[in-house]
């Protein structure tokens, strides 16, 4: 399950305030520095774990918790609160308002990038959406016969030119044919590379300026921790996203990325990705995930 190292630890740090009668200042100061360890073990952005730290320190040392019929409870209580807000608060859903409406899919090689083109469309199609899968990822090998692949899977059209058209001319075709036949969305799979470069931001920059995307979405794996955090920080802010996909977070027991990457690139987690097939994509709910880390 995801995050089972970290939680293991939340609760074990918890668990003692539980069922205590009373908790004084000092339990809580206690209980919050084995917080602060096992988020920093779980990878989490020293900066936020600070910042978390002291924020559920000053709430929870307050009076209405300190003197309140559950104590331990409360305390608990307000480590989910601030979880939640550290994850984004509120469900953020994505915003398609175009005609078509363009989704615009990136992110570096081996992130999930183009099975996600495919659980996306999938998901949308359940939606009453008309989608149209896009194969812009010309530099991958077989990045395009695994989206075709996909787009039987889940029953939905692939618009492909090949690999011999630049991606700008893909993406803008793509689009138009959609336009054409009436899809309503049009999913693009652009090209990653192992690293971030300047020539694949530039091509990016290009296809996001012609196609004007509704949803500019990064697909990063969360197994990566902090670099998925970096990777979201420099896509922000060389391309402007929308929302983060965290992929593999069936994989990841520690957290790290999915606690981080909100509040250091103010960009919301919009969902993520649960598994290998084509059904395992999940909306992203930062409340349910607390609650689930914290057991
Ligand atoms: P791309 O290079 O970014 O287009 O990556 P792919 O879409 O080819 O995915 C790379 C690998 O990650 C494939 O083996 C996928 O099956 C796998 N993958 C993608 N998303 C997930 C996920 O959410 N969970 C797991 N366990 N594997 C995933």
């Amino acid at each position: 399950m995801a995050f089972e190292g970290l939680s293991e630890r939340l609760q074990s740090a918890l668990a003692k305030l539980k069922g205590k009668g009373k908790v004084s200042e000092a339990d809580v100061k206690a209980a919050m520095r084995e917080v602060r360890l096992a988020l920093l073990e779980a990878d989490v952005n020293y900066k936020v774990v600070k910042d978390f730290v002291s924020k559920v320190r000053e709430r929870a040392v307050g009076q209405e918790v300190l003197k309140s019929l559950t104590p331990g409870q409360q305390v608990i209580k307000v480590v989910n609160e601030e979880l939640t807000q550290l994850m984004g608060g509120a469900q953020s859903k994505l915003e398609l308002t175009s005609k078509p409406s363009v989704i615009m899919m990136v992110g570096l090689q081996g992130a999930g990038k183009t099975t996600t083109t495919g659980k996306l469309g999938r998901y949308l199609k359940k939606q009453n959406r008309r989608p149209l899968l896009v194969a812009g990822d010309v530099y991958r090998p077989a990045a395009i016969r695994q989206l075709e692949v996909l787009g039987e899977q889940v029953e939905l059209p692939v618009f492909s030119m090949g690999d011999q058209e630049s991606p700008v001319t893909i993406a803008e075709k793509g689009v138009a044919e959609a336009k054409d036949q009436d899809y309503d969305t049009v999913l693009i799979d652009t090209a990653g590379r192992l690293h971030i470069d300047e020539t694949m931001m530039e091509e990016l920059k290009a296809i996001k300026e012609k196609v004007e995307p509704d949803e500019t979405l990064l697909v990063v794996d969360a197994m990566t921790g902090q670099d998925a955090v970096n990777v979201a920080e420099s896509f922000n802010r060389e391309l402007g996203l929308t929302g983060v996909i965290l992929t593999k977070l069936d994989g990841d027991t520690r957290g790290g990325a999915a606690l981080s990457v909100r509040s250091v690139t103010d960009c919301p987690v919009k969902f993520s990705g649960m598994g290998e097939k084509v059904d395992a994509l999940e909306p992203f709910h930062p409340e349910r995930m607390a609650s689930r880390i914290l057991g």
